[in-house]
């Protein structure tokens, strides 16, 4: 058992050492860096690097 309280976030980024408790919160944020964006508005096209980016373009839409 490993009790120590200091392997929460032990995942860093290896370009700006932002540090994360998931590998997947980490390969997200690296995106940043690398500049993909997966996340494409269906109704304008623009894309985006994070998935609450998008959503949070999206109610712009619903909006309107
Ligand atoms: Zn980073
Ligand atoms: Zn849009």
């Amino acid at each position: 058992m490993n009790s120590s309280n200091k392997g929460h976030m032990r995942y860093a980024c290896e370009v700006c050492q932002r540090r994360f408790s998931r590998p997947s919160h980490m390969e997200q944020h690296m995106r940043i860096h690398t500049g993909d964006k997966p996340y494409q508005c269906a109704v304008c096209q623009q894309r985006f690097t994070l998935k609450h980016h998008l959503k949070g373009h999206q109610i712009r839409h619903l909006q309107m």
